[in-house]
């Protein structure tokens, strides 16, 4: 039967699908595919693992006490027949050799599809066996985490635009959408290189970092569907209509016919826009206007290209530092990626943004369960850079160093404080003469900062003092001038980039930095919203931000927009009590 759940839209276009859901087991299962040779070697894996648990109960079974109660023995009675049971083990199999997926992955899937199978059951007892399959996956899991993979190793990247044309060719039945209660920015990262045709997480807000780099990776998405993990099963057909934000589940032929419909003609659009690539971005009245990129990857640098980027405006640094298990990138390494994403825009700007983990980008999902109570006011971005000094400089000289192959702009997340700007450029200073020390060669680099708190949007004077540009990153801006958790789902109707309060920040920081001749960017979301860049054009903004996919589209509504019509109507929106009306006029 078909049926529909309201999300979150985070990013456009329609996908069509069978549903690959996510376990989310108690114990952490890693997620990733592995290659068709390595199918017979993670099998083995399994197997070994599942093995090596039914000898450690049976061991239990020698050990234990003759006194202990009778129940114990049966339990691990129940437990050893679980864990041998053929049909387990033939399922595991299954999602190993035909999904790819890890030995860690085909088992937790698995655990998922059996326990709604307990679910239903009327039979009391039976139902409660559950628990008991449950522990029995949480041992191998455990055991399989102590037992690094042989095939660990990331697969190569799929090529651009290769899930497009497995849609186009109307191949829709091997299209698979990844179903989840929650990602991490990391595990989204992970499945970057996939072929998902799109992404439904239970949890998550708009402008969350997870949301952000599914929209980076130019796919369908919706977040906070909250009924996503209990209403769809491993294999139904979904579509995901990342426009309105809707998943549709087991959809019937005619609502099928009608999406696919919708697909082609977004592609027909998407073909149309794909001609404006090289047309100069200029308005009506000849305003040059610069269209940046925003990456997580060194290697993101192609896709900028693609889309007419003129060089990348952000490039959030903290995805090299993810899902390392703690261990932290050296100075070589961050050295080779920043001097890749340079390399790659040839000659443009590259605007390299330092660390900024903490809230909802943990460094590991082990660091994620250190979260204070209020996370997003904590020990993130700068403030996490100024308390770990070492660390810092070691990704300042890095950057310096990429610095003496291409045009880098140094950029500091959050800042809020003038002694926090003084221990940044102090640490500037430091990482310099330590490698004039080495006798290691760095090249000069532009400073900017942030402007993500009410409170630097308010002394931004001070800022420019310091400073040779500034940009501004709606998503923290309006998160922390509204006081809403930009990830929360359940105050996402209050995150509203329209706010007045939001805007008249936005206004000032815009015209303080042009009536000092200061650069100034907006690489928060707004930057890439079409319905926004009206509105930023007659605030004076010629520099946005913003990821790949939405250049095109942004560029469109430059080409149509006259500077000189729009700076009065952009005053009275800001002006105004409900800017939102203004602007849908
Ligand atoms: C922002 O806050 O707008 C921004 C661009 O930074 P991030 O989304 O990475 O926090
Ligand atoms: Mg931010």
């Amino acid at each position: 039967m078909t049926f529909a759940i309201q999300g979150l839209a985070v990013s456009r276009d329609i996908a069509i699908g069978r549903a690959v859901v996510l376990a989310s087991s108690r114990v952490e299962a890693v997620h990733y595919f592995i290659r068709p040779e390595q199918i017979d070697a993670e099998i083995e894996r399994a197997r070994k693992s599942r093995n090596a648990v039914v000898d450690e109960l049976r061991r239990l079974q020698e050990v234990m006490p003759k006194d202990a109660p009778g129940e114990l023995d049966a339990l691990l009675d129940v437990h050893l027949m679980l864990l041998q049971d053929v049909a387990l083990a033939q399922a595991v199999k299954h999602w190993i050799s035909e999904r790819l997926y890890n030995a860690e992955w085909a088992l937790s899937t698995q655990l998922e599809v059996i326990s709604r199978q307990f679910d239903e059951m009327e039979d009391e007892y039976l139902r409660e066996r559950k628990a008991d399959l449950e522990q029995v996956v949480e041992r191998i899991l455990r055991h399989m985490k102590g037992m690094a993979s042989p095939v660990a190793a990331p697969l190569p990247p799929a090529p651009p635009g290769a899930q497009r044309e497995l849609l186009a060719d109307g191949g829709a039945e091997e299209s698979l959408v990844l179903v989840a209660q929650d990602l991490s920015p990391a595990d989204m990262l992970q499945f970057k290189s996939r072929l998902f045709a799109g992404f439904v997480t239970a949890v998550g807000g708009r402008t969350s970092h997870t949301a952000i780099v599914a929209r980076s990776m130019d796919i369908p998405a919706v977040v906070g569907a909250r009924a996503a993990g209990q209403l769809i099963r491993q294999d139904d057909w979904v579509i995901i209509d990342g426009d309105a934000g809707v998943v549709i589940i087991d959809p019937s032929p005619i609502i099928l016919a009608e999406y696919s419909f919708r697909q082609r003609q977004n592609q027909l659009e998407r073909e149309r826009l794909g001609r404006l690539r090289h047309t100069p971005s200029l308005t009506l009245d000849g305003e040059r206007v610069d269209l940046l990129a925003n990456i997580e990857q060194p290697g993101d640098g192609a896709a900028a290209l693609h889309a007419g980027a003129v060089g990348v405006g952000l490039f959030r640094t903290e995805f090299l530092f993810m899902g390392r298990g703690g261990s932290l990138p050296g100075e070589e390494e961050q050295y080779r990626a920043y001097r890749e994403a340079v390399d790659a825009m040839h000659g443009m700007p590259v605007t390299i943004r330092t660390l900024d983990v903490g809230a909802d980008k943990p460094l590991d999902k082990a660091s994620a369960k250190d979260y204070f109570l209020n996370p997003a006011l904590g020990l993130r971005a700068i403030r996490w850079s100024l308390a770990d000094p070492a660390m810092f400089r070691t990704q300042l000289r890095a950057i310096l160093r990429a610095a003496a192959h291409g045009q880098i702009r140094l950029m500091f997340p959050m800042l809020a404080h003038q002694s926090e700007i003084e221990q940044t450029l102090a640490q500037v200073r430091l990482a310099q003469a330590e490698l004039d020390a080495r006798g290691t060669a760095y090249g000069a680099v532009q400073l900017g900062a942030m402007i993500e708190v009410p409170a630097a949007a308010l002394m931004v004077r001070t800022f420019l003092r310091y400073f040779d540009f500034l940009s501004i990153g709606t998503n923290d801006l309006i998160q922390y001038t509204l006081a809403i958790d930009r990830a929360d789902e359940a105050v996402a109707h209050l995150y509203d980039p329209l706010h007045p309060a939001v805007l008249r920040l936005v206004a000032d920081v815009i015209a303080q930095c042009r009536a000092q001749g200061k650069s100034i960017s907006v690489c928060g979301e707004v930057a890439g919203d079409v319905s926004m860049t009206r509105l930023l054009l007659g605030l004076g903004l010629r520099r946005f931000s913003m990821h790949p996919a939405q250049i095109l589209a942004v560029k469109q509504e430059v080409l149509r927009a006259d500077t000189r019509r729009l700076a009065d109507w952009a005053q009275q929106v800001v002006n105004s009590d409900c800017p939102a009306q203004l602007l849908s006029n």
